[in-house]
């Protein structure tokens, strides 16, 4: 796949600013899903808590450069990538991150440094992939500035659709200021819960919206909601402590083969659709979805926005302070003698993060 810019790298931005919807875990187990495709994958970890660089077994104080440097200009991507496997690179975050953010505040033109930095690559790899902070702020402009496409990973709750408006108001407005190429190319439902009516409800209001928007100039316009569902699987949540992909921890699983099926939709979605007759994939209807509609209508973008400069309009979530990571040895193991390398812990509002009983019930394969 082609770029205006002759680059062959598909760039993907897994973005969504409420906390523990799964974007880490999709961008680690889709791009080794890729990588063991044959796929030549780098996976940039943009989020200060370096959940990545941790889940693909790198410790964040290892590496001398990484994302921050990237970001500062003192180094360019291809002298910070770490191979970790076969075809897999990482540009890891470590906690220098949390400063880049007030380090470019002077700087001009610091929405688009990575972008930058990204044209550098060369076309020998097939995917650039960037798990993004779950905030809006400058490092998540930075990734939407740089990539063709966005991905959205929604946790089907009572509050799956809350505040997915401003995102989309802000990949419109990166769409139509910085980065033309910019699509959302698919909406992907993690921790699904196939018997939750709740899980329905919210991927019958996803496909009602997606249908509305069909044919329309909105950046959305031919996104796909991903007919996989990532199901609950206690066995994804294990695997990032041990510094192991879901396929390396637990092949036979749920979690891995969601994310493998994943991975070839977004490889070929053509492809997939037409040879893979078992995955049902549904029509948008076309009716209204008041829910999201209310709170994602583009015509609330005014023209003072759109001469605004941008990082004023964009907003933090209080769920980016409320986020830390505790790094500690002797964490539990349900089913492996191994231990942990790294436990991964979130304080996250209750209603954000589903109750942790629930995945500990959940189906182990
Ligand atoms: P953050 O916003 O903090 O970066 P995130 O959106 O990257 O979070 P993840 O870290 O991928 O979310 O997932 C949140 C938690 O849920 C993690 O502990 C992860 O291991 C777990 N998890 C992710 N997907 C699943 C799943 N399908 N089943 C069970 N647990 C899951
Ligand atoms: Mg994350």
């Amino acid at each position: 796949m082609q770029n205006e810019e002759g680059f062959t790298v598909r760039k993907i931005a897994v973005l969504n600013q409420k906390g523990g919807v799964g974007k880490t875990t999709t961008v680690a187990n889709v791009a080794a899903a890729l990588a063991i495709k044959g796929q030549r994958v780098i996976a940039v970890d943009l989020d200060p808590q370096s959940h990545l660089t941790i889940h693909l077994g790198v410790d964040p104080d290892s590496f001398e450069n990484g994302a921050y440097e990237v970001l500062t200009k003192s180094a360019s991507i291809a002298d910070s990538l770490v191979n970790v496997r076969e075809n897999l690179w990482v540009l890891g975050a470590n906690i220098d991150l949390v400063g880049a953010e007030s380090e470019l505040v002077s700087e001009v033109g610091r929405e688009t440094i990575f972008h930058e930095a990204v044209e550098t690559i060369s076309d020998d790899y097939d995917y650039l992939i960037i798990d993004c902070p779950p905030s809006l702020g400058l490092l998540s402009l930075n990734a939407l500035a740089a990539v063709d496409e966005v991905v959205i990973p929604l946790q089907p709750h009572f509050l799956a659709l809350q505040g997915l408006g401003q995102l989309l108001q802000t990949v419109t407005l990166v769409s139509k200021r910085i980065n033309p190429s910019l699509k959302i190319s698919a909406i992907l439902l993690c921790m699904f819960d196939s018997r939750a009516t709740l899980s329905s409800e919210v991927k019958a209001d996803i496909q009602n919206f997606i249908g509305n928007s069909r044919g329309t100039n909105c950046p959305w316009a031919d996104a796909d909601l991903i007919p996989i569902h990532v199901r609950r699987n206690v066995k994804l949540a294990e695997a990032p402590s041990y510094g192991k992909t879901i396929f390396e921890y637990e092949p036979d699983c749920n979690g891995s083969r969601d994310y493998a099926a994943i991975a070839d939709f977004l490889h070929d979605p053509a492809s997939f659709k037409k040879n893979d007759e078992t995955v049902e994939i549904e029509e948008h209807v076309k009716e209204p979805a008041e829910e999201i509609m209310d709170d994602a209508v583009i015509e609330t973008i005014t023209e003072e926005d759109i001469t605004t400069p941008l990082t004023e309009l964009v907003i933090e979530t209080e769920e980016e302070t409320q986020q830390k990571i505790v790094t500690e040895e002797n964490t539990q193991s349900t089913e492996t003698s191994e231990q942990p390398k790294y436990q991964i812990k979130e304080v996250s509002p209750t209603e954000i993060i589903a109750p942790r009983a629930e995945e500990a019930k959940e189906d182990s394969h």
